[in-house]
């Protein structure tokens, strides 16, 4: 696909409002409903442009979307212009076996549900509300029942990380199509201290490369750009210099170099534009400008999608292109969506690259190598 023109994905959140109280929610939902959410008419409207970049995956997220009473209505429209419709409902009694079943009728393609531990007690506390583990047992299993696909979510914390094997296992036994797990951006109710340190990233990288060989499920992650480079390191140690290229190419094939704002679009409750949930700057508003010209267009689109503009390592690394770093995990920590992704401990400078700092005499950019500059 050119990401130039087209979106892989489009994410909208219909809505903020939801009856959980987790404790990273990115959007610090509140139980009602916001007064200027998109009506269902704005919506229909939206799904048709989103239809007219081609046939981007259409996510349905919150908040938790069953808070719309229009949710299925618009499920239909999204179904019936031929967009492939995914769905994220919060896993509260709201989401009966009954709304399960119905999903599916309706022609949704993927149902993803999101869980943060193996157990009720490490999940319930997660989520703010105690029943919640058995709400998305209820979902995960019905679902399967009358093969509904899930993808797992999954957000990755200093709470939760030791937890991951049993998740795993968890994944496994429900049937999940995809584990896909988000880690941690520092927005809405996230705490700085729950983040990972780099290096527990690529700790968690190892693992996820391992549960990949043998999974019956596909491993995603988000805003966690770099475990592409991971597998590409992996699988050169594994396999040979020349398997890196290899690697890196299958996965720009199938991540697609993935990243916000390239390949990525995502629209708020309200209707602004952002490059992604987690990158909350606006780059205009679907009441009043073009989805497509936005993703197109805009200033903030085309830089996001610039490698050639990424500043400190990210902009001197070999594997910019099938990674980049994550841009909302940057503006998070510095306030600059350009920065260098903080949370990566890869040195750039073993593969053509030099370090300037002797010439500057700059001290600190021999330590983290910001002054690095192709040979
Ligand atoms: S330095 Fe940046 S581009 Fe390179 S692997 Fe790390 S996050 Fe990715």
């Amino acid at each position: 696909m050119n990401f130039d023109e087209s979106p892989l994905l489009v994410i909208w959140e219909v809505t903020q409002a939801c009856d959980l109280a987790c404790v990273h929610c990115r959007a610090s939902a509140m139980p009602s409903r916001h007064p200027l959410e998109l009506t269902t008419d704005e919506g229909f409207e939206l799904l048709r442009e989103i239809k007219s970049f081609g046939n981007p995956l259409m996510v349905f997220t919150g908040g938790d979307p069953l808070k719309r009473a229009d949710l299925y209505d618009l499920i239909r429209e999204s179904v019936r212009l031929g967009l492939r419709t995914n769905v994220t409902p919060s896993a509260t009694p709201l989401l009966t076996e009954e709304v399960v079943d119905r999903f599916k009728e309706l022609g949704v393609a993927r149902l993803a549900l999101s869980i943060d531990g193996p157990d009720a007690a490490t999940h319930d506390a997660f989520r703010g509300v105690p029943g919640t583990f058995a709400s998305f047992l209820r979902a995960a299993y019905r679902a399967k029942q009358i093969g509904l696909e899930t993808q797992i979510q999954t957000t990755v914390t200093r709470r939760n990380r030791e937890l991951l094997p049993r998740m795993r296992d968890l994944v496994a036994e429900i049937g999940g199509r995809m584990w896909s797990l988000f880690f941690l951006t520092i927005m809405g109710r996230a705490e700085a201290s729950d983040d990972l340190s780099a290096e527990e990233y690529e700790e968690v990288f190892e693992f996820l490369y391992q549960t990949s060989k043998t999974a019956p499920f596909e491993v995603k992650t988000t805003e966690a750009m770099h475990y592409r480079r991971y597998i590409a390191q992996r699988q050169r140690e594994e396999h040979g210099p020349q398997a890196e290229t290899e690697s890196a190419r299958r996965m720009v094939f199938r991540t697609a170099g993935v990243s916000d704002g390239r390949g990525f679009v995502f629209v708020s409750h309200t209707g602004e534009i952002y490059p992604s949930g987690f990158l909350p700057i606006s780059a205009g508003n679907v009441r009043q400008d073009s989805l497509v010209d936005v993703y197109r267009s805009s200033t903030l689109f085309r830089e996001l999608r610039d490698p050639s503009l990424r500043e400190g390592k990210c902009g001197l690394c070999e594997y910019v292109k099938i990674c980049g770093g994550s841009r909302s995990r940057a503006y998070s920590l510095t306030g600059d969506y350009l920065a260098e992704d903080p949370r990566c401990v890869y040195m750039p400078g073993l593969n053509g690259h030099v370090c300037r700092a002797k010439e500057t005499g700059d001290a600190i950019a021999a330590a983290c190598g910001g002054l690095l500059t192709p040979v």
